[in-house]
């Protein structure tokens, strides 16, 4: 019987993710050749496969080290749940980038021992993480800063390296 391949440890990936910098910046211009009509069917099935494969619940590195973005009803329910006021509960736990409001505690203050505290009520952009059902990933700056975060988005990406044939010698100095 096969044995299974190992992922990356999330404890690793920061590392890892470091040593394929300059690999990663000729993979994307690599990729430039092919259409999105190819690479994102591929990125699905990738997706697909390696969400069956790598354990969120033992992982927790986007509730870790980023901060989610939420929009001022997601204020509202979340302040709910935790019986505050939206205004109470924006002062103390959201910030402003000038863009976009985000959850600003890291670990994220709704982290219970790797596990989501408010699962079903979770902003949106945390359900939607690692944002690999995207089209023209490509082309998605948001999902290649995931790949020193998120197992996932690793694997997705360097297996997808390997069915496209992408070859990388680093030259050395
Ligand atoms: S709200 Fe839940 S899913 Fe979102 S970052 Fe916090 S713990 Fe993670
Ligand atoms: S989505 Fe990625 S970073 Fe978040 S818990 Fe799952 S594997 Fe870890």
């Amino acid at each position: 019987m096969e044995s299974a391949a190992k992922t990356i440890q999330p404890s690793q990936i920061f590392s890892v993710a470091k040593t394929k910098a300059a690999e990663n910046i000729f993979f994307k211009k690599y990729l430039k050749q092919f259409p999105s009509a190819q690479i994102d069917p591929m990125v699905h099935q990738l997706y697909a496969e390696f969400t069956a494969k790598i354990d969120c619940t033992a992982c927790a590195n986007c509730c870790s080290y980023l901060e989610p973005g939420i929009d001022e009803a997601e204020i509202e329910r979340l302040a709910t749940c935790q019986q505050l006021d939206p205004v109470d509960f924006k002062r103390a736990h959201v910030a402003f980038d000038g863009e976009a409001l985000f959850l600003k505690a890291k670990p994220c203050m709704f982290l219970q021992e790797k596990k989501c505290g408010i699962y079903l009520d979770r902003p949106q952009a945390c359900a939607a993480y690692p944002h690999l059902e995207q089209e023209n990933f490509k082309y998605k700056r948001n999902v290649w800063s995931n790949y020193q975060v998120c197992p996932i988005v690793f694997e997705v990406i360097e297996k997808l390296k390997k069915s496209l044939g992408f070859q990388y010698e680093q030259k050395g100095i």
